[in-house]
């Protein structure tokens, strides 16, 4: 398979800044609310929630984080070839024909149906599997008892395979509402009370798990979101136990500033019309870069005050009115700190009706990532 090269825009004044400490200080907060022994695995598929995954990845191992969580092989691969020794668990599908690489490479992955069996072909290395099952979230998992059973058992059967983890995964825990979460917890322990032997890693939590439900921590657990700095949900953002410090600020500078004579008309479809003199602001970024299309109307941040997005939101620029005049090369927040005001990625979700993690995972790779350490 060939690979994908890509640029970065780094002669364009629009960038994400990402704070190494924060991640390291949610890690190390959440190890405190452990149970001494659970090791925690970072979740950093999709390049970790756009923060980038190799400086994400080696902040977390310095943090205390044994192990790493990727969605699909690649991501697995890239980490082993940056170097990266530690377990990798690869948590989506892979194509059978790959098993034989993720063995050659020593990472872990998931088996979730009983056709992975079937003409498997391996190198003399063994491969490590966790087998998923599947309480209630309906995605990947073994659904029955007996299929677990059956499947832990071709597992014993087949020296090539060994038996590293077992794990489900909860579809409510960011909710308050714990009935469901629980169903799913009693169904994953009956299945764990099947085995004659737990294999080395037993886990079921997520980030909103690891936060709100320590008892259903087994001995590792993966986190995600709650690494990032970004409530698993707004619903329970007034209940976690420690302070989430979010790690992604993004930033752009004001390229051209004009003035505005009421009836003048701004971006595709001239939507916006000024009813009065105003200062406007145009922004080297668009939705190429992630700021979807439906931040139209969203308040970014100018010297400590709000700037409304005006008019259309186009591919590479936006356009913003200012409630006063601002030089070009004003440094614009549209997620982080500025002066008394803060705008997080959180934020940034509820007005578009979506989650912050989509937020995050949308800025494309066209905007350079800078790491404060
Ligand atoms: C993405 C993912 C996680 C991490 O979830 P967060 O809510 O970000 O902590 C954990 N487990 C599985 C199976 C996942 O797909």
């Amino acid at each position: 398979m060939s690979e994908l090269r890509t640029y970065t825009g780094v002669h364009r004044p629009t960038w994400i800044e990402v704070d190494l400490k924060a991640i390291q200080a949610n890690i190390q907060n959440e190890q405190q609310l452990l149970p001494a022994g659970t090791e925690i695995f970072a979740v950093v598929k999709a390049n970790a929630y756009g923060h980038g995954i190799l400086e994400v990845a080696k902040a977390a191992e310095q943090a205390g984080a044994t192990g790493f969580c990727v969605a699909i092989l690649d991501e697995a691969l890239y980490l082993r070839e940056a170097g990266f020794t530690c377990p990798i668990l690869v948590l989506g599908a892979i194509f059978k024909a790959d098993a034989a690489l993720a063995a050659e490479q020593d990472i872990s992955i998931t088996v979730y149906n009983k056709e992975f069996f079937e003409g498997l072909s391996l190198p003399d290395k063994p491969l490590k599997l966790h087998v998923k099952v599947d309480t209630g979230m309906g995605r990947l998992g073994f659904q029955t008892e007996k299929e677990v059973l059956l499947a832990v058992e071709q597992i014993a059967a087949d020296p090539r395979l060994q038996f590293e983890g077992i794990y489900t995964h909860f579809a409510t825990a960011d909710q308050k509402e714990t009935s469901y979460f629980e169903k799913q917890l009693q169904k994953f322990r009956s299945v764990l009370l099947q085995l004659d032997q737990k294999p080395r890693y037993v886990h079921a939590a997520n980030s909103a798990t690891a936060l709100l439900h320590v008892q259903a921590d087994f001995n590792m657990i993966r986190l995600g979101i709650a690494m990032y700095g970004l409530t698993p949900s707004v619903e329970i953002e007034d209940s976690l136990p420690y302070e989430l410090k979010p790690a992604l600020s993004l930033y752009t500078e004001i390229a051209q500033v004009k003035k505005l004579l009421p009836g003048d008309h701004v971006s595709y479809g001239a939507t916006y019309e000024a009813k009065q003199e105003e200062w406007v602001a145009t922004l080297p970024i668009g939705y190429a870069d992630g700021l979807l299309r439906r931040f139209s109307g969203y308040q970014v941040l100018v010297n400590g005050h709000p700037a409304e997005i005006i008019g259309r939101v186009c591919m590479d620029q936006i356009i913003v009115r200012l409630n006063d005049y601002y030089p070009v090369g004003t440094v614009v927040t549209i997620i982080g700190q500025s002066g008394s005001l803060k705008r997080t990625a959180t934020d940034a979700a509820e007005y578009l009706g979506t989650i912050n993690y989509e937020i995050t995972c949308a800025f494309s790779t066209r905007v350079p990532r800078k790491y404060l350490d």
